[in-house]
């Protein structure tokens, strides 16, 4: 049974319902249809030709790396391949599009039918149904501006235009703002794992489209409990929301739009079928064309190319090939490395860091005590990554791919060699940090830090004993405070006795020394 986030709005109840049209850019060097190269911010129309700037008498060459790119993300969501599918022409005019049709698929995409797990706040899971995924070509780009000046008149670049996308439209299943923005970053990380976009939004990499209605309907309350999917009809009036270039836009633009619904019903005015465009500045939608006004794309199968066949050969070998996801791995560390459930998460969430976790792991293991498990390992790199490592990356707002591509100085290397000096009791886990600081400033290996400022951890226990004796002369108040049954003073000597070795003594034993000296 589905949980269900019945909104309640003047004492009615109501469920939004919205589907999802994600535009993802494939990863190829060049176009879906012609050799030119595929480039962000290169100089404006400097990659184009007569076949994507749809000179006459050219033909299209469908570029069979697009082709293995969508087979591999229908492999990841689950999909039905289909072995023959057709493309389409989808005929409309805007200066960007110089063909004046872009060729698409319409009645027989490349595949249909998959769904993505997501995981909800309450840890409950969810399947997001995936209608369908097909191949289609980019357009190109106007400009309106250069800069801060706004022009009279528009600029085109086409160097975009043909650039290769794949489509993936989900059923009308999700019920809320958040089961969106998870459905969007699980299926944005299981796309990068595969290596098939780099799904950045800011690029445009990754593009959404959201329709929206919102139900009043008891019947569709029940099938959404029943984890049904809702036939269209039984949907209320949809709008279409466009120009989302965020998570941020994509949450304030849905909370928007629900809300503007809900108001409409109460009110009694008709919701109009229409695209409307979520204005940032402003914070609100806007109407950009009503259903009358919408295009008629009068499509056609595209009679300059063949049906796409897919043999059954090659869907399994790029399945063979196809990299761990996101969920597989997390479940991997959780069994392996007896990682809990939340730290494993935080791993998966992105695949350098998952990658960066278990190199180190591995290196460490072949190199420490043998009387230290796995477990242990694993539990004490991944502290350190997770409050050292990414609390610096986040200082500096940086992700862990930018950092492996740009700081040369620290590897995976530095964090297995100060994982050991801490497991092996070189180190007190007080000097961590700062040995771990003085890593990140110059490069340093842990070791070389150790020896050079002398941060080896005091574990000798007849030095230890003097140290204990001198700080319970020194406090006579506290020794008896802690005597009349004052658990808690104990601290504070131990306190006192780290700061005389500045944080050197091996906390553990300078504990048990204490405690048999003052029994
Ligand atoms: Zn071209």
């Amino acid at each position: 049974m589905n949980q269900i986030n019945i909104i309640k709005y003047e004492n009615k109840s109501f469920l939004p319902v919205i589907g999802l049209e994600v535009h993802v850019q494939l990863n190829t060097k060049t176009k879906m249809f012609c050799s030119c190269a595929v480039e962000y911010g290169q100089q404006s129309n400097k990659n184009i030709c007569p076949v994507c700037t749809g000179q006459p008498g050219v033909l299209p060459v469908l570029n069979k790396k697009a082709v293995e790119l969508a087979i591999r993300s229908a492999i990841a969501l689950n999909c039905k391949i289909h072995q023959e599918s057709i493309f389409a022409r989808k005929n409309y005019y805007y200066p960007d599009l110089p063909k004046n049709y872009q060729i698409s698929q319409y009645e027989q995409p490349v595949a249909t039918d998959g769904y993505v797990e997501i995981e909800l706040e309450n840890k409950n899971k969810k399947k997001v149904f995936i209608h369908r995924m097909h191949l289609e070509e980019d357009a190109g780009k106007l400009l309106h501006s250069i800069g801060k000046e706004e022009l009279d008149y528009s600029l085109v670049d086409y160097n975009r235009t043909g650039t290769p996308l794949m489509e993936i439209v989900t059923e009308p299943c999700l019920f809320s703002v958040d089961e969106v923005t998870e459905y969007l970053s699980t299926l944005r990380n299981i796309l990068r794992y595969i290596g098939v976009s780099d799904c950045d939004m800011e690029k445009g990499t990754f593009r959404c489209d959201a329709n929206v209605s919102v139900s009043t309907n008891n019947e569709i309350f029940n099938l959404v409990e029943q984890e049904k999917i809702i036939p269209i009809k039984l949907l209320g009036t949809k709008t279409e929301l466009k120009n989302m270039n965020s998570f941020k836009a994509i949450k304030e633009a849905l909370l928007y739009e629900i809300e503007r619904h809900m108001k409409n019903i109460i009110l009694g005015e008709k919701i109009v079928q229409e695209t409307r465009l979520w204005n940032e500045t402003a914070e609100r939608t806007e109407s950009m064309r009503s259903k009358e006004e919408a295009h008629d794309y009068r499509y056609f199968p595209e009679p300059d190319l063949l049906p796409l066949i897919i043999e059954k050969e090659w869907i399994e070998e790029i399945k063979e090939n196809i990299a761990e996801l996101p969920n597989k791995k997390k479940e991997r560390f959780v069994l392996v490395y007896s990682l809990s459930d939340y730290d494993a998460n935080v791993l998966v969430s992105e695949q350098d860091l998952a990658n960066f976790f278990e190199k180190t792991v591995l290196e460490l293991k072949k190199d420490i005590n043998e009387k230290i498990d796995l477990k242990t390992i694993a539990k004490n790199v991944c502290n350190i990554i997770t409050t050292e490592f990414l609390g610096r990356l986040n200082a500096e707002n940086k992700t862990i791919s930018e950092f492996i591509v740009s700081n040369k100085k620290i590897s995976h290397t530095h964090i297995a060699q100060l994982t050991k000096l801490l497991l092996e009791g070189t180190i007190s886990s007080k000097l961590l940090k700062q040995i771990f600081d003085q890593m990140w400033q110059s490069g340093d290996m842990p070791l070389s830090i150790v020896e050079k400022n002398g941060l080896v951890q005091i574990s000798d226990s007849k030095e230890l004993e003097v140290l204990v004796d001198e700080v319970i002369n020194e406090n006579p108040k506290i020794v008896q405070d802690y005597k009349s049954g004052k658990q808690q003073a104990i601290g504070s000597l131990i306190g006192s006795a780290m700061k005389k070795t500045k944080g050197k003594a091996n906390p553990k034993l300078l504990t048990e020394i204490f405690k048999k000296k003052l029994s």
